[in-house]
């Protein structure tokens, strides 16, 4: 039984993401989506509601499992009895972090490999920052996000309303 770990911040998650998600749950056992909880960027929205986005978007496949986690990514994964580590790759920037990240994991931890699955060519250009971004100065984000994520993000706009600052990616809504 193969059990992988697909780790990230996912603040929010998008089409792309969810795209991965769901190919890696044919592909492996079961699938651990992990939100992780605290990392060094700056946050819109905080671990309750990035779990709540991401486990309505895959609530239809049994095999995923949607959780948070702080700490090293690798001590979370031999906690769980992880085998692979699944990665999205969008374009060739990715490619270097994501090697990156590969190596130091399996200097970690080297009974545990890393599986990147290529984005679909439709979200290869999907990302959390530029969908904040767009959504932030009032464009339209229908085809990288589902409906509950679009909401989610434009509640929270509001929320921050006059005080949201020039920029969205400036905007610290850390735990
Ligand atoms: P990070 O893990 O750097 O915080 P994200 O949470 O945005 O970044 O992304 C988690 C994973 O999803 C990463 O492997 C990233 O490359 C992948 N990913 C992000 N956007 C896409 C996309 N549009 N298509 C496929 N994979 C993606």
């Amino acid at each position: 039984m193969t059990i992988a770990l697909y780790p990230g911040s996912f603040d929010p998650i998008h089409y792309g993401h969810i795209d991965i998600a769901r190919r890696a749950a044919k592909l492996f056992d079961t699938l651990i989506w992990a939100a992780f909880d605290r990392p060094l960027k700056n946050l819109m929205f905080n671990t309750d509601e990035r779990l709540a986005l991401m486990r309505e978007a895959v609530q239809d496949i049994p095999n995923i499992e949607v959780v948070s986690y702080g700490g090293l990514t690798v001590e979370y994964a031999r906690k769980r009895g992880v085998q692979v580590m699944v990665r999205g790759l969008r374009v060739t920037y990715d490619f270097e972090i994501e090697y990156q990240t590969a190596l130091t994991n399996r200097q970690l931890a080297e009974d545990i490999d890393t599986v990147c699955l290529m984005t679909s060519l439709k979200y290869a250009f999907v990302s959390s920052s530029i969908l904040k971004e767009v959504a932030f100065n009032g464009g339209m984000i229908i085809h990288m996000v589902p409906p509950f994520v679009e909401n989610a993000l434009r509640t929270r706009l509001a929320q921050l309303g006059e005080d949201r600052g020039d920029k969205i990616k400036m905007v610290s809504l850390q735990e």
